[in-house]
């Protein structure tokens, strides 16, 4: 599974971040989260999962 962020949509809330941390971190000026891995590992599939459901702007996608 991979995990997408539209990063002009992002507003920077962290809460990605606090959830899934093995996936998304914030960039380095703090103006957007990323993701900083190739595939999401299998043991935080649903953190991402979460993640992507609480994201306030719905800005985070995940690809099988
Ligand atoms: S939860 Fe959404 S808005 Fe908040 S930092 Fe992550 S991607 Fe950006």
């Amino acid at each position: 599974m991979k995990a997408f962020i539209d990063h002009d949509g992002c507003i920077a809330c962290e809460l990605c971040t606090e959830i899934c941390p093995s996936v998304f971190r914030m960039s380095e000026d703090g103006d957007h989260a990323e993701v900083y891995v190739d595939e999401v590992p299998e043991e935080f599939i649903e953190d991402a999962e979460d993640a992507r459901d609480s994201c306030p702007v719905e800005v985070i996608s995940l690809e099988d």
